[in-house]
């Protein structure tokens, strides 16, 4: 039982200091979770504490490949709304 970190992670830091396990490594430019070490936080809170503070969609994942934070969720905008432009420099 353990989450993971996707490829559309940032490596903002933000989940590192939250774990109370220590699974989050640094290994840039993404980031990962032991999954020796995750307990998906179930015996510590009543949220996994990364997925929590993590700013990024479908960044955290749990064994499924669910997203914990699934489109729209944090942004607040439907994937259906979304649009992909692409600018020509
Ligand atoms: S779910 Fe909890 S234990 Fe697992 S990596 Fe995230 S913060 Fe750490
Ligand atoms: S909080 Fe999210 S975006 Fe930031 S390092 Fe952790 S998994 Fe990556």
């Amino acid at each position: 039982m353990a989450l993971s970190i996707t490829e559309v992670c940032t490596g903002c830091w933000a989940c590192i200091g939250v774990c109370p396990n220590q699974a989050i490594h640094a290994d840039e430019p993404i980031f990962a979770i032991d999954p020796e070490k995750c307990t998906e936080c179930v015996a510590e809170f009543a949220e996994a504490q990364c997925a929590a503070i993590c700013p990024i969609e479908c960044a955290i994942v749990d064994e499924l490949g669910a997203p914990l934070n699934p489109p729209g969720s944090l942004t607040g905008i439907p994937s259906e709304n979304w649009r992909v432009e692409i600018v020509r420099l």
